[in-house]
């Protein structure tokens, strides 16, 4: 019978296999069954095939030695440890131990002969080693035939357990189903794949002929293999949602030209090329019986929210309602803002609710929403809670949809309408998502890219300034001010208490306010209500208010083009697209724009490769890549990361020449071969894939 731990999944190992206590240590490495065993494959390899004289031990360098103990020694400067001496007739070799038990120093007698693994330093006695791994031998002991596997594995769990049990499942399943090729033979032969069941009997048990580089370099054909199965297995699982997302029904809403064309002859502006491409794009899915799944993306300030509107005119000539969804009370309050200036007098109602209004109106809003008099309803997260009903919602766009969890997502997916039909999706992302990235992580939708800025954009000069220079800086503050210009003060970041923040922000209002008398400052902050956050960034517009003083409330979306000058404090505690976010609130109007990243010294070195990105690109997408290196996809990914399984082996920007063969064969394999993906699913992602989200 199978039982269920704590973690919920369920342990599908034989009865027999292993303790229940070990089987315990194995879930904790995410290990649940046999076949989980079998991809449990090596960190890396030590190789104890040779022996080392002593005399060629290379600094830095992994290596395996032996020798005889000549000397042993507990000392006790410059901290007590248990020092042995050992020589092989080539040299000498100090092995040091920090922390070891009486009976080591028994163990370790003079004229024992040992063998010894591990990392070789030029100490200050020569040749040493700091907690190898060693053996008591016999003189002529054999040696490794091969390389020996390093596994992942987690307290109480050793190596030689892991490499006990897998060599266990190895052999007893060896002419089994379990290592069934999952790979059409063709796709295969193409794509010059070695075999399943080989590959991982190789990286489990390398042969002594393998190139220990390659193995370690994971270059080895036996790793291609596997990382071109993780990828695919991602892939497919991607596509199948995909597909399933896609068989459900949708209101078919094709473009009608009325109120689209109305809006673009009243805007000020042409859209540009990049705009009317992805526009094209995304009014020709709405036209489809199914779903839309469009993700938008495009630097800060590429004009998304153009489209976003022509989307939902689209929906709206159709009779349908759509609904926008902004993660911050501020970024929504501005998309209502502009869009009821631009659509108002096409005769489109626009409503606004947020989790913050007044009982009264909130309830009259939902009155009109669900009577469908709103055909466009902006909000938080407090549109899609189950008191609000639409009448005919045919879109929903999700703005910074990075922000938004998994479940708000899904939500959303589930408001149909009541024929059963489910609204489009169009997902807007502010901060540029890299290629491989969208190629993988976001292989469960269609993309579009806006590559392009509107014209007449000015550069934003950026400057590192130490905070000794604040003077300096407030001074220039002043002349800009006193000039017609408006600025904003971010106010530093701190993540560990909302309370010191918001104590720093109001520090920083009121030395700033002393310092410049003549200047109207304002102060905005996430603990404002929402009415007392709309009137200050109205008379920010306005002009009235010269400095804005904020925490980073206003990193997404603010939109004021005469603001041309932004200082932000403590830049260095910053993530990268936040910077990026932040300094795309200046360069939107005509003047030449500047943004001061202020620091403290001393960096640490991941700030100051941040600084250095930030200082030195102004693209979003050059910069979302130079994140992606520096963070790794897990964290980049954040809130979407909940509910999809991260990578293990491959690497999309070295394997990218895999990642795109694995996307090219996907869609083939799950039409033509359908069974064979299911058992390829399943080997991979087993029980992960019920977390896959909508
Ligand atoms: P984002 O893509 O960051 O959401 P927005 O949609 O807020 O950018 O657009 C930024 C600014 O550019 C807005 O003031 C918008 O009105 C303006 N804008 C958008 N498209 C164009 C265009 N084609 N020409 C000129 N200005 C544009
Ligand atoms: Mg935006």
């Amino acid at each position: 019978m199978q039982e269920k731990n704590n973690n919920d999944l369920v342990s599908s190992f034989a009865p027999d296999f292993a303790s229940k206590s070990v089987q315990e240590k194995l879930s904790r490495l995410g290990i649940n069954c046999e076949s989980d065993l079998l991809l449990h494959l090596p960190l890396r390899y030590e190789d104890e095939t040779h022996i080392y004289p002593i005399n060629d031990v290379v600094d830095g360098k992994t290596v395996q030695v032996e020798g005889v103990i000549t000397h042993t020694e507990v000392m006790y400067r410059p901290r007590r440890q248990l020092v042995c001496q050992v020589t092989d007739g080539s040299g000498t070799l100090h092995i040091r131990f920090l922390n070891f038990y009486g009976s080591q120093i028994k163990t370790l007698a003079v004229n024992k002969r040992l063998r010894i693994l591990g990392v070789a330093r030029n100490g200050f006695f020569g040749a040493e080693m700091v907690h190898p791994t060693y053996r008591i031998v016999q003189e002529g002991e054999p040696l490794a035939q091969a390389l020996t596997p390093v596994y992942p594995t987690t307290a109480g769990l050793s190596q030689k357990v892991i490499r006990k049990l897998i060599g266990q499942v190895l052999s007893q399943y060896k002419h089994t189903e379990f290592f069934s090729e999952t790979l059409p033979d063709v796709i295969r032969t193409q794509q010059q794949l070695a075999s399943f069941k080989d590959s991982v009997t190789l990286l489990h048990q390398p042969p002594p002929d393998v190139s220990s580089n390659s193995l370690q370099a994971r270059s080895h054909s036996a790793w291609q293999r596997i990382k071109f199965d993780e990828l695919l297995s991602q892939q497919l699982s991607m596509r199948l949602h995909y597909q399933q997302r896609r068989s459900h029904s949708a209101s078919s809403l094709p473009l009608k030209n009325k109120l689209t064309q109305a809006f673009l002859s009243s805007l000020a502006f042409e859209l540009t090329q990049a705009q009317k491409k992805t526009f094209a794009e995304v009014s020709h899915d709405i036209s489809l019986p199914h779903p839309m799944q469009r993700l938008l993306q495009g630097d800060v300030g590429c004009g998304k929210t153009v489209v976003a509107a022509l989307a939902a005119l689209q929906v709206i000539e159709n009779g349908y309602q759509a609904a926008i969804m902004a993660p911050t009370e501020i970024l929504a309050e501005q998309h209502f803002d502009k869009l009821s200036h631009w659509l108002e007098p096409l005769g489109v109602n626009v409503a606004w609710l947020s989790g913050s209004q007044k009982r009264k109106a909130k309830t009259a809003t939902l009155v009109e929403i669900a009577s469908g008099h709103t055909m466009l309803a902006i909000g938080t997260h407090a549109l899609f809670q189950d008191q609000v009903e639409f009448k005919q919602l045919g879109l929903a766009i999700i703005d910074e949809q990075h922000r938004f969890g998994v479940h708000q997502r899904l939500e959303l997916c589930l408001k149909s309408n009541k024929s059963g039909a489910v609204p489009h999706q169009l997902m807007m992302s502010a901060t540029p998502i890299p290629r491989t990235l969208s190629m993988s992580y976001y292989a469960d939708l269609d993309v579009s890219v806006i590559d392009e800025l509107p014209p007449g954009r000015t550069l934003v000069v950026t400057k590192l300034i130490a905070d000794n220079r604040r003077n300096e800086i407030v001074e220039r503050i002043h002349v800009a001010c006193r000039a017609g210009k408006q600025a904003y003060w971010v106010c530093p970041l701190i993540e560990e208490s909302e309370t010191l923040q918001l104590k720093t922000a109001n520090e920083t209002y009121d030395t700033l306010s002393e310092l410049l008398p003549e200047l109207n400052i304002g102060l905005i902050h996430g603990r404002l209500s929402a009415q007392e956050k709309s009137s200050i960034m109205e008379s920010f517009k306005l002009g009235e208010t010269q400095l804005l003083v904020a925490t980073t409330v206003i990193e997404v979306g603010v939109d004021v083009p005469n603001a041309s000058l932004m200082v932000i404090e403590h830049a260095e505690r910053m993530g990268l697209s936040q910077l990026h976010q932040l300094r795309g609130r200046v360069g939107r109007g005509s003047d030449a724009s500047v943004c001061i990243l202020m620091y403290q010294m001393p960096l640490s070195d991941i700030a100051r490769k941040r600084l250095k990105v930030i200082f030195k690109y102004s693209d979003g997408f050059e910069i979302s890549k130079q994140d992606l290196n520096l963070r790794g996809p897990g964290e980049f990914l954040g809130a979407r990361q909940s509910g999809v399984p991260l990578l293990r082996f491959a690497d999309i920007e070295q394997d990218i020449e895999l990642l795109e063969a694995a996307k090219g064969v996907a869609e083939d394999i799950l039409t033509q071969y359908p069974q064979l993906a299911q058992q390829h699913i399943q080997r991979w992602l087993g029980k992960k894939k019920a977390y896959l989200r909508v």
